[in-house]
């Protein structure tokens, strides 16, 4: 038996698909460290230049993980306003 909703069938939750990446980061802060890379299951950083960056985020959970992993502080999330994600009635 199937998952009983798709992401777009969630009660209460309302996904607003946008073109722009709703995660970034900034390579000033980047120190190339590579703990994003490892921590996500997504597969969406890699490192090129010693520096991390967004390679794809098809398969991003929005877990949060890179966020609170990188000590650099060069992980920053935009979403919704600025990125595809979804808002809840519930706050
Ligand atoms: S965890 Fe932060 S500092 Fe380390 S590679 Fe990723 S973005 Fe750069
Ligand atoms: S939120 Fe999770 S899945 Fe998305 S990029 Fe960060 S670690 Fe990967």
């Amino acid at each position: 038996m199937g998952h009983p909703y798709s992401f777009e069938e969630i009660p209460g939750v309302t996904w607003i698909p946008v073109p722009e990446p709703f995660i970034s980061v900034d390579a000033s802060r980047c120190t190339g460290c590579g703990d994003c890379v490892r921590v996500c299951l997504g597969d969406v950083f890699r490192l090129r230049n010693e520096k991390a960056e967004v390679a794809s985020l098809d398969r991003c959970m929005e877990c949060a993980a890179c966020l609170f992993i990188c000590e650099a502080g060069a992980i920053h999330f935009s979403w919704p306003a600025r990125g595809s994600g979804y808002r809840s009635e519930w706050g």
